[in-house]
């Protein structure tokens, strides 16, 4: 199924020119496998984004989608290219001319933002509740030390690449469906430097960066969602040419704990009460976030009640105060009676009178299913 490209882009039908490249920029940002490593589909909706932006950043290409939709495309020679790319890179190239966390990006001319990264890690309920630190550890691409990103051996010089005299890029024609393509690309020889290495750098074989192994401790702020995710600004890849660093995305998954089930800052706990107890009136323990507590159940309690403890869920992120925890009161009604119980029951059944079975305000069946499940 193709979806609708102004519903890829998240556009409205009358967006300009402006609005639909910044929605595909920031869109082709978030998808980028550097920062997605977690989303297997993460290419798939980068080249669904990428001929969205191709068919309405195109006038001919938007107006005849707009009047025969897709079919109308494929029947006019319209038919996309963004699926015959290879790599993100690729289509960046094609769509931005250049790297796509470069210039398109709002880089300074030549500087080149490094990339994102992504990291995935897991809390607990209990740590998401109250805060904790978690210690990562993630591959980044950072400045080589021995030759400060210089490229060069320390002492010999950097000389103006011949191949492309020193300018950095030079032109290259692409032949794709819809006509000829001439655009500017880095220049292979020199890498976009412009200059070359004499002598290459022993430790990063000239490319004045590596992979290093960064750790990190990152601070899980109190009342955190599960799939939240945290930025660190800065702690990505390093930059070229003087750009700045990439950012570091921490993936925060909660875990689920058997206990209790989150609704928003509120949790929910189920606890069984007896039949006789919820009768007579009883007190049961519940686990909460705080450790067990003890709940009076009053005498008369019917299934489903909910008794509400306040302030025992969830913190709101930045700042103290809680979600409730509500408990939802199962009541069991007893099983594989004995002789004895038998009587006793049915003793209990040929005593009861209208008066214990009637509601003190009737309730509809409605209401009670929205009591219990709310
Ligand atoms: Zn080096
Ligand atoms: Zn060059």
């Amino acid at each position: 199924m193709r979806r609708d490209p102004y519903e890829v882009l998240g556009v409205a039908p009358d967006a300009d020119e402006r609005q639909i490249k910044r929605a595909f920029r920031t869109l082709a940002r978030e998808l980028h496998p550097d920062v997605n490593s977690h989303d297997p589909q993460a290419e798939e909706k980068f080249k669904e984004a990428a001929e969205a932006y191709e068919i309405l950043s195109d006038a001919d290409r938007r107006a005849t989608y707009d009047r025969y939709g897709f079919e109308g495309l494929d029947s006019r020679g319209f038919a996309s290219t963004a699926h015959g790319f290879g790599s993100f890179a690729d289509i960046f190239d094609a769509f931005f001319g250049g790297d796509p966390f470069g210039a398109a990006f709002g880089g300074g001319p030549g500087r080149v933002q490094g990339g994102d990264v992504a990291v995935a890690v897991e809390v607990s309920l209990e740590e998401a509740a109250r805060g904790t630190a978690v210690d990562v550890a993630y591959d980044v691409v950072d400045t080589c030390e021995r030759c400060g990103g210089s490229r060069a051996e320390p002492g010999t010089p950097v000389e103006t690449c011949s191949r492309c005299g020193g300018a950095g890029r030079v032109r290259a024609v692409t032949r794709t469906a819809f006509g000829q393509l001439v655009r500017e690309q880095a220049c292979e020889v020199c890498g976009g430097e412009g200059r070359v290495p004499a002598e290459p750098c022993r430790e990063c074989g000239g490319r004045g960066r590596r992979a290093v192994r960064r750790s990190l401790q990152v601070d899980v702020p109190a009342g955190i969602a599960d799939e939240q995710r945290i930025r660190l600004a800065g702690r990505g890849h390093a930059g070229e040419r003087g750009g700045p660093p990439g950012d570091l995305y921490v993936l925060v998954r909660v875990t689920e704990d058997e206990r209790f089930l989150r609704d928003g800052n509120d949790l929910v706990t189920v606890v069984d009460v007896p039949a006789p107890a919820a009768a007579l009136g009883a007190t049961v323990t519940v686990p909460t976030l705080d450790g067990d507590e003890r709940v009076e159940v009053a005498a008369g309690t019917q299934p489903g009640a909910v008794v509400t403890l306040r302030g025992r869920g969830m913190p709101t992120i930045g700042r103290g105060r809680r979600g409730d925890q509500r408990v939802v009161l199962n009541v069991v009604i007893p099983r594989n009676l004995s002789g004895r119980q038998r009587e006793l029951l049915e003793e209990l059944r040929g005593s009861l009178t209208d008066e214990n079975l009637r509601e003190p305000a009737p309730e509809s069946l409605v209401g009670k299913l929205k009591r219990a499940f709310r």
